[in-house]
């Protein structure tokens, strides 16, 4: 959330509220959930009360430098993190899949893609391996009014779905609809007696987004259902405009998130 405080010479200067502080973690082990999505279980003391509420919550990820096995905590000057160096930090946003707090563990399910730090990072990542995490973030509110939901996503949606199949209520049809960029980013989703699971590749030549915008465009969406969906911005943003342009949803009928940008490292 951006606020405007004034400096001494009284120009404004736009300020972010910190986030919270980060807790130092090491990897615990890591796990293929499949040749696309990496589990990484993180432990450690500092654990001690990271408490995830809700589904589909996110929380932010430190990691090291891309030369470094090195873990530096940045400081917040404001508006964003930075190192000692007045580098910027490696820092992802992803979901906490599963938070055992008593036994300090999290887990956290990063899509192998190739092109990115934490991508890299968790190709390559071992028992013992140093980040931190911070947060968490919100997550959805089921509304218990719904007379049923449509979930949307593309690979990096995956564990949030996976936690709202787990945590929506089992009297209610669930449409599920999931973008994978190949065929081997399928997976095994949690068991919900009203899902039913529709899995897009993408055609050849296709934008990220492309086949998520078209299921979702020719999906059902009848009166009472709510829709959360989640994926690539620009794709989103398409989805977006069709829900509440075309179709006519109102704003509290769905939750529609951008998760990443394509061409653009994210941004702490
Ligand atoms: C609330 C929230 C929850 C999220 N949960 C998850 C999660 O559980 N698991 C998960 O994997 N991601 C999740 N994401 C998305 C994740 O934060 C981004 O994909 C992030 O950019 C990955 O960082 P990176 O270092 O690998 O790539 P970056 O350094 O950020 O980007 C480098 C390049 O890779 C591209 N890129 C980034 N992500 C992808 C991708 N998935 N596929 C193809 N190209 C990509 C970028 O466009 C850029 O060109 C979530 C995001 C949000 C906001």
């Amino acid at each position: 959330m951006l606020r405007v405080v004034a400096t001494s010479d009284a120009r404004p200067m736009p300020t972010r509220r910190e986030p919270p502080p980060f807790r130092r973690v090491e990897v615990a082990r890591v796990e293929d959930r499949s040749p696309r999505l990496r589990r990484v279980t993180f432990t450690g003391a500092e654990l001690e009360g990271f408490q995830v509420d809700e589904p589909a919550a996110s929380v932010r990820v430190l990691l090291p430098g891309p030369d470094s096995s090195e873990l530096v905590i940045p400081t917040w000057n404001g508006n964003e993190f930075l190192l000692p160096d007045g580098r910027r930090p490696v820092i992802r946003t992803f979901t906490p899949r599963r938070c055992d707090e008593p036994g300090r563990e999290l887990d956290v399910e990063i899509v192998v893609h190739g092109g990115g730090a934490a991508s890299a990072w968790a190709t390559g990542a071992g028992e013992g391996d140093p980040a931190a995490v911070s947060g968490p973030g919100r997550g959805y509110e089921i509304d218990p009014a719904a007379t049923g939901f449509l979930l949307a996503g593309d690979e990096t949606a995956l564990p949030a779905v996976g936690q709202l199949l787990e945590a929506l209520p089992a009297g209610v049809p669930v449409a599920v609809h999931v973008e994978v960029a190949t065929p081997e980013g399928r997976l095994d989703l949690p068991d919900h007696p009203g899902a039913t699971v529709e899995w897009h590749e993408l055609p050849a030549g296709a934008g990220p987004g492309d086949a998520l915008v078209a299921a979702v465009m020719d999906a059902e969406i009848p009166d009472g259902t709510r829709v959360w969906v989640a994926g690539e911005a620009a794709a989103v943003q398409r989805i977006r405009k069709h829900l509440f342009d075309q179709r006519g949803l109102d704003r509290s009928q769905a939750t529609v998130r951008g998760y990443w940008k394509r061409g653009r490292a994210a941004s702490s």
